[in-house]
């Protein structure tokens, strides 16, 4: 493994039997590169270049964020509220849930990080599935409409989708960090392109009809119209 430095930019290069060259920002805001086996130094170079403003305000961005560990006390959002978790050592069962104020989190291999990971995202999931529960037949009635089913995962760039052909909906695990109301105006956005396909001022004109404070969850989660 050997490192390039473009400008303030280093990056370490990761050599492997792949097609293509991929650049990648870990959370420790290390950035790696992953090239063919016989590639150049120029050819890495130029890759690093003609990235380098994405790179650097990738790189700022992880930077300010404090690194995440999961240990006992630490507090992690859930529907808007910042949680303390707390670690159950002794536990043979494996368990994550939200209960009285607090994330407990219980399993014999707690010492692992993976492990710890793994349940809070467990417990997320958890979460996220019995509020759409809830949601689901009232945000369609709200709307109108009538979904097949909703799916949850986690998604890097995006908050929900909606496969119009299948009915299907699709929700961010994430949601469950934010208040509930992001979720509903979500799902409500999502229930919205069954009625209108695309983002037009008929779609907008809707889905402020089926919940007019909505602009707030827009600006909660960050989202641009485009
Ligand atoms: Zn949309």
């Amino acid at each position: 493994m050997d490192q390039i430095t473009v400008e303030d930019i280093t990056v370490t290069v990761i050599r492997k039997k792949v097609k293509r060259l991929t650049l990648r920002i870990l959370p420790s805001s290390m950035v790696t590169i992953t090239v063919p086996l016989n590639t150049g130094t120029d050819r890495i170079a130029q890759m690093i270049r003609s990235h380098l403003a994405w790179l650097r305000q990738g790189v700022a961005k992880r930077a300010a964020q404090p690194q995440r560990l999961f240990q006992n006390g630490e507090t992690i959002p859930v529907w808007g509220e910042q949680v303390p978790i707390r670690f159950m050592n002794n536990s043979l069962r494996r368990c994550a849930k939200l209960a009285q104020g607090q994330v407990i989190i219980a399993s014999p291999r707690l010492s692992e990080f993976k492990e710890r990971e793994a349940l809070i995202k467990d417990m997320y999931t958890y979460e996220m599935r019995q509020a759409v529960d809830r949601l689901w037949i009232p945000c369609q009635k709200t709307a109108g409409v009538q979904a097949k089913e909703y799916r949850l995962r986690f998604m890097r760039t995006r908050w929900g989708t909606c496969n119009t052909t299948l009915r299907r909906i699709w929700l961010n695990i994430d949601l469950a960090k934010y208040p509930e109301m992001c979720l509903r105006y979500v799902l409500l956005h999502e229930l919205t392109h069954l009625l209108v396909k695309p983002h037009n001022t008929q779609f907008y004109a809707y889905l402020s009809r089926f919940m007019p404070d909505g602009y707030q969850a827009e600006l909660l989660l960050k989202i641009k119209r485009q």
